[in-house]
């Protein structure tokens, strides 16, 4: 269930230095690598030290792919973390050998981990909890050390297994053989011992890193959800294809000691088809299946809360219309009246400027014509008091 968005690192988590520069150490010299087959080619010629990169080597890395992610799924986590099935020891060596080659820790420790992230998923203690990001799912957990360290002890199952135990004493060492020394002794034979190092052991490293974390990450958050809506695993063909069949992980993690993980005859899964397989050949046995009415009652279940859920929303969204309907009304009306007052002031203003201009024009012409007639006055009284002044005007001489 995803629980709102805690820190894309949680803070007291520690860098892995080992971790960090191993996995972008092996990046950079993949990606020179490849440039460096670009401007020498890939050519069938055995004496090969002045002709680039053989075609046996990569014929050999996509060997070697396809051993190493039958390896993890098959072997670490179907067998090893879910115990789905039982199987011979040559093919748990065979598992434990690539799974080593895989650098994802021994197998014992992977299966902890990923137990962890069954019974704790989307929360803080799963360790690759999609609610930290997409980032942090899909690799910034492995350059963080786990603050439980090598403890291994609540795997007590595996610990009984001496070849798991073996691997978990012995597993870098067992990986370097695997990965590198092996591939290199192999490369010599075709002239080509560099490319078969580096395309065996680093660019099928890679490649495996990011097809597998994608469940992790990209199983997370895209993709269907048809058997369980209680956390948030994905079916996704897409990343089935890249990971030997895993990507139907809404599936997996509703029934996750089932030996498939696409159950359909059409799943892309090639880890069942090989555990079945082997199952023929009585190396595999007790393969674990869940039972159809078990499966589609999941699935009905799912179907039903959909449903529910669409209708919740549907719902929602008629009573939210309802609301906005009224609201759009009420706003209608209140503007409406405003506008009406608006309106009814405006006419008032109006009259009450004509009346101001009309008093106004009134009182001027009342100012003027008094200051006219104090005027006429004022010139009347003047004349009155000069002439006064001056005295009776002097008689004309009769003569
Ligand atoms: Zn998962
Ligand atoms: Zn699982």
């Amino acid at each position: 269930m995803v629980t709102g968005t805690p820190a894309a690192v949680p803070s007291e988590k520690k860098l892995n230095i080992l971790n960090f520069y191993f996995i972008n150490g092996v990046t950079l010299l993949v990606i020179g690598f490849f440039v460096y087959m670009y401007q020498t080619g890939i050519s069938w010629e055995t004496t090969a030290s002045t002709h680039g990169t053989n075609w046996w080597s990569v014929i050999l890395a996509c060997v070697w792919m396809v051993c190493a992610s039958l390896s993890i799924t098959g072997g670490y986590h179907r067998l090893f973390s879910h115990s789905a099935y039982k199987a011979s020891w040559p093919v748990r060596l065979f598992y434990l050998a690539f799974g080593a080659s895989s650098f994802q820790n021994s197998a014992i420790k992977w299966s902890i981990d990923h137990r962890r992230h069954h019974a704790k998923v989307d929360t803080d203690k799963d360790p690759y909890n999609i609610n930290r990001g997409f980032w942090w799912a899909h690799i910034g957990w492995v350059f963080y050390l786990d603050p439980k360290g090598s403890d291994i002890s609540e795997a007590k199952d595996l610990m009984e297994d001496p070849l798991v135990m073996f691997q978990h004493n012995y597993y870098f060492r067992f990986g370097a053989v695997i990965a590198y020394v092996i591939p290199t002794l192999l490369g010599l034979l075709w002239g080509d011992p560099l490319g078969a190092f580096i395309l065996c052991g680093s660019t099928r490293l890679i490649f495996q890193y990011h097809f597998t974390f994608a469940i992790n990450s990209y199983t997370h958050m895209f993709g269907r959800q048809p058997y369980s809506l209680a956390n948030s695993a994905r079916d996704s063909f897409a990343a089935a294809v890249l990971t030997m069949g895993e990507g139907y992980h809404n599936f997996h993690h509703r029934f996750q000691t089932d030996y498939r993980n696409g159950i359909r005859w059409y799943h892309y899964d090639p880890t069942k088809w090989f555990v079945w397989t082997l199952s023929k050949l009585g190396m595999t046995s007790n393969l674990r299946i869940t039972a159809k009415e078990k499966i589609e009652r999941a699935k009905a279940a799912v179907r039903a809360q959909k449903e529910v859920a669409s209708q919740t929303l549907a719902m929602k969204g008629a009573q939210a219309k309802q609301v906005f309907a009224e609201k759009s009304a009420q706003a209608k009306q209140a503007l409406a009246e405003k506008s009406a007052s608006a309106q009814a002031l405006a006419h008032d203003m109006s009259v009450s400027a004509q009346a101001l201009a009309h008093d106004v024009s009134d009182r001027a012409q009342a100012l003027a014509h008094d200051v006219s007639v104090s005027a006429h006055a004022l010139a009347d009284e003047v004349r009155e008091k000069s002439e006064e002044a001056l005295g009776p005007k002097p008689h004309a001489n009769p003569n």
